[in-house]
């Protein structure tokens, strides 16, 4: 694979984690000599990626609640929604939300029954199928979004999709098309530079190699928006990502999930990360700018 934002072949090592939902198997997070990125080198293509996904541990697409761990992922989940929407609400109060990865549909539910025009779109079946179940909400298939007229979207969401992106120029791309002028961008994904990532380096659970193929670092994030044509408007952290993966990432290092030290690495990370604005994981608004 070459770099996913600049499509360069020369790369430095960077790290090897591992696919610690299952294989174990170790793959190479390299650094693009040219953008600086940091991408999967040897990740699976696109068609050979699904099994890599199959996990009890999951619970993204499941929405199950039996162990404890499982019913606080559930409160948790519940609160960030309406932390997600305050995101949006601030920059485009009206207009058609469109969620691109959304999993079981949980985000675009709680939109529609606040009244809002939504729109969800889901790569993986069993998503779109629990979304139905649960919720009894339609999500498309992501080449829906190509169908959609130009400019007819006021915000789009991506709530920890972008790093699993092959051709993230193409939808960044899409996406600008589909906006309305002044139309946002929320992205939320892990960061590789914050406190923990560097503390739990190759067993930091967000790595998430294979199916995590890139790996953004702010600055990097940040400078290949501006070239898509998008301003940066708001940055800040999702607070519950730094305990959630400090317990994953201990259960990766040691083979529990130490609750009581995760509790206290989630607090140290988020305590520095608030100084630094370099958080966990990061949420970062854009805005359509006048030029591509
Ligand atoms: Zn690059």
């Amino acid at each position: 694979m070459n770099c996913p934002l600049c499509d360069a072949k020369e790369f430095q090592a960077y790290l090897q984690p591992y696919h610690w939902r299952k294989t174990k198997k170790v793959f190479s997070v390299v650094e693009c000599k040219h953008c600086k990125h940091l991408y999967t080198k040897d990740a699976p293509s696109e068609g050979e990626i699904g099994p890599y996904y199959d996990s009890e541990t999951y619970i993204s697409h499941t929405d199950k609640k039996s162990s404890l761990f499982d019913r606080v992922y559930g409160l948790v989940k519940r609160y960030m929604l309406s932390r997600k929407w305050n995101w949006i609400k601030r920059y485009v109060p009206r207009g058609t939300i469109a969620d691109y990865g959304a999993g079981s549909g949980a985000f675009v539910d709680y939109l529609n029954k606040l009244g809002k025009d939504t729109i969800g779109f889901e790569l993986a079946e069993t998503g779109r199928k629990t979304a139905k179940e649960l919720y009894d909400v339609e999500l498309f298939s992501p080449e829906k979004l190509d169908t959609l007229n130009d400019e007819s979207i006021a915000a789009f969401s991506m709530w920890h999709v972008l790093e699993h992106i092959y051709h993230p120029n193409h939808l960044i791309e899409t996406m600008r098309s589909k906006l309305v002028t002044d139309g946002i961008i929320v992205i939320a994904v892990p960061n590789p530079e914050s406190w923990d990532a560097n503390h739990f380096s190759s067993h930091w659970a967000a790595w998430d190699v294979p199916i995590h193929v890139s790996h953004f670092k702010q600055t990097v994030l940040e400078h290949w928006m501006s070239k898509k044509g998008f301003d940066l408007i708001h940055k800040t952290g999702m607070p519950f990502d730094a305990f959630y993966v400090s317990m994953i990432s201990n259960e990766n290092k040691v083979g529990t999930k130490n609750p009581l030290k995760s509790i206290v690495q989630g607090i140290k990370s988020n305590s520095l990360g608030r100084k630094q604005n370099n958080h966990s994981s990061m949420v970062y608004v854009f805005r359509k700018g006048s030029q591509s």
